[in-house]
């Protein structure tokens, strides 16, 4: 029994993690899948924004209105018609 659940973990960490990964261990970020314009905009009203290019159920809880991402460091870049807020980090 602890074999198994040694060999399952092992198993885990071996996942490479994919792009924006750490940001839910802070329980920051979700990965939701958003159908509608409407979904993005309440999102975005709601602090929430996507911050990983290319990850695009990726949403990351930032707090901030839209208008103040540029003055915190975030690089607006809009990929297939989705806006990313890219982090500095
Ligand atoms: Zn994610």
């Amino acid at each position: 029994m602890a074999k198994v659940q040694q060999g399952k973990e092992t198993k885990i960490l071996g996942v490479v993690a994919p792009p924006g990964t750490s940001q839910h261990l802070w329980g920051l970020a979700i990965d939701l899948r958003v159908s509608s314009k409407e979904q993005r905009k309440a999102l975005n009203q709601n602090g929430w924004f996507q911050t990983v290019q290319n990850d695009v159920p990726h949403w990351t809880y930032v707090g901030l209105t839209e208008e103040n991402l540029p003055l915190f460091g975030f690089n607006k870049q809009v990929v297939q018609g989705i806006t990313y807020w890219i982090t500095p980090l």
